[in-house]
């Protein structure tokens, strides 16, 4: 399901072929956590070059719930998305969550953020419910760790997520739902190696690289993110979970990386908060009240050829729902460019300079 067609030093040129069409990588991937991407039509993702999506299993679990989706005839259709869909599996939740969570070998088990109510997530169930919905990509449910952690409480998340990984392997059903695993260890580069070669005895299409971006340094993650790529094999897709940066995608991909997906360019389109080439500036900022260039002028983004700095920096000061709206579209669409030119540099050997470039800006 993963055609590796180039590379570049460490960086990959590939692409994933799932049940909704083809992804080509690397690739970033906006997250719609509850069946949104939040501010965004599918129309206008589809326009800002989003090859694929993310949605949560814990946050869909809750609230519509499985009866919903599956009467809306699975989840494409429920959110009016005919690409691919990728959904985490609630393991992230168990680090974000973890005042209303209780962990066991069996499982976990979440008291809602909505109603309060008590529900039980398995390796199993959690499976079983991404294949219900109709997903492309399932990730197994893991136990995601908050850094910095003692060294008992990472070797527990690591040899549970094996565990978890091998009940999920077993119990797979849906042919079309591609199962990807993910693994742990912290800092830990020993750790990281056992994880890594344990999940690749179990043969998964893919993999993930989890628990971080969750309170290290920079400098920290990316060592940890190279030395864990290369411990998975080379013609299976790679996936850094929760990294979204201009800077930390190129790093990434340089790392050896296929896939990412970050909350970062909705969240920041909502907080006012503008992602370029150069770097970040906030809209709030005295300075662009009368500043008529567009919000990067290098972007090829229909915000950006229509609307200043100025009008966008107005309607943030006026609160006006256009304004979170049209600078989530940007700061998506500066994220699929700059993946679709990364896959250009490393189809034409270029990337180490790409890379640079990108560095020095
Ligand atoms: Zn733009």
């Amino acid at each position: 399901m993963f055609t590796l067609t180039a590379t570049d030093g460490n960086a990959r040129r590939g692409t994933l072929h799932l049940a909704h069409g083809d992804v080509e990588t690397p690739c970033f991937m906006p997250v719609g956590t509850a069946a949104t991407v939040k501010g965004l039509t599918p129309g206008e993702l589809r326009e800002a070059h989003a090859q694929i999506v993310l949605a949560n299993t814990y946050h869909l679990w809750l609230r519509p719930g499985l009866a919903t989706i599956e009467a809306a005839g699975g989840l494409h259709r429920f959110m009016a998305w005919d690409r691919p869909i990728l959904t985490d599996s609630g393991g992230f939740q168990v680090f974000s969550l973890e005042s209303r969570r209780k962990l066991d070998a069996g499982g976990v088990t979440f008291r809602s953020h909505i109603d309060g109510s008590e529900h039980r997530f398995t390796p199993e169930n959690v499976l079983a419910f991404q294949e219900s919905i109709g997903v492309d990509v399932a990730m197994v449910l893991d136990v995601c760790v908050k850094l910095p952690a003692s060294q008992a409480q990472l070797d527990e998340a690591v040899r549970l997520t094996t565990d978890w990984a091998r009940r999920t392997r077993a119990a797979q059903r849906a042919e079309r739902t591609a199962v990807f695993a993910i693994v742990q260890g912290g800092l830990d580069p020993e750790l990281r190696a056992r994880s890594a070669r344990e999940l690749v005895e179990l043969d998964f299409p893919g993999y993930a690289i989890g628990g971080l971006s969750v309170g290290e340094t920079r400098d920290e993650m990316y060592a940890t993110a190279r030395s864990t790529a290369e411990r998975l094999p080379a013609h299976k897709p790679r996936y850094l979970m929760g990294v979204g940066t201009v800077r930390d995608l190129i790093a990434a991909v340089d790392c050896g990386i296929d896939m990412f997906d970050c909350v970062y360019p909705t969240r920041c389109g909502r907080n006012g908060r503008a992602m370029t080439r150069a770097g970040e500036f906030n809209l709030f900022n005295a300075a662009f009240v009368n500043d008529f260039a567009p919000v990067d002028a290098t972007c090829g983004c229909s915000v950006c050829a229509t609307f200043t700095r100025a009008y966008l920096a107005h309607l943030f000061r006026a609160k006006e729902m256009l304004a979170p709206r049209l600078l989530s579209y940007h700061n998506v669409y500066l994220l699929t460019e700059l993946m679709r030119e990364a896959r250009e540099s490393i189809v034409a050997g270029g990337w180490s300079a790409f890379r640079q470039e990108f560095m020095r800006a």
